[in-house]
């Protein structure tokens, strides 16, 4: 996927004009939870979470299937506009109705790891993160 990371920087950066998306932040537990967790390991909740959530056809109680706060990948899905298939429609262009493509599974989840780096790098715990994005950037690996 050639030229996508400049794709992921123009729509983050058309993300951050928002006034409504860019209320959405990490706080301090969410930044606590990274510690933790680690960035790898959440990345596999996103993917768990935009598979059964968002990736169906008819997803269950569209619009409100994504909690406003309770796990930083819910927070990162409404300031990345990839919460509901209204947002994702209106934001992003999938289409309602139909099944996400395992393609666009992935560039959703590049989307939400690219947030949450910037949002990293804010807090200044970047060190390991840029290791994460150099490895992550050729080999694909959360996918
Ligand atoms: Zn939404």
């Amino acid at each position: 996927m050639d030229g996508s990371s400049d794709e992921l920087s123009s729509r983050l950066d058309r993300l951050s004009r928002s006034r409504f998306r860019t209320r959405f932040i990490l706080h301090e537990n969410d930044i606590k939870y990274f510690q933790e967790k680690g960035l790898d390991n959440i990345m596999g909740h996103a993917h768990r979470f935009i598979r059964d959530r968002l990736a169906p056809a008819n997803p269950p109680k569209d619009g409100s299937q994504t909690p406003m706060k309770g796990h930083p990948v819910f927070i990162a899905q409404h300031a990345t506009a990839t919460c509901c298939r209204s947002c994702l429609k209106r934001w992003h262009g999938m289409e309602k109705g139909v099944r996400l493509t395992e393609s666009q599974i992935a560039w959703i989840l590049e989307l939400i790891k690219a947030w949450f780096l910037t949002q990293l790098e804010r807090e200044q715990i970047c060190d390991e993160d840029q290791s994460v994005r150099k490895r992550g950037d050729h080999q694909g690996m959360l996918f």
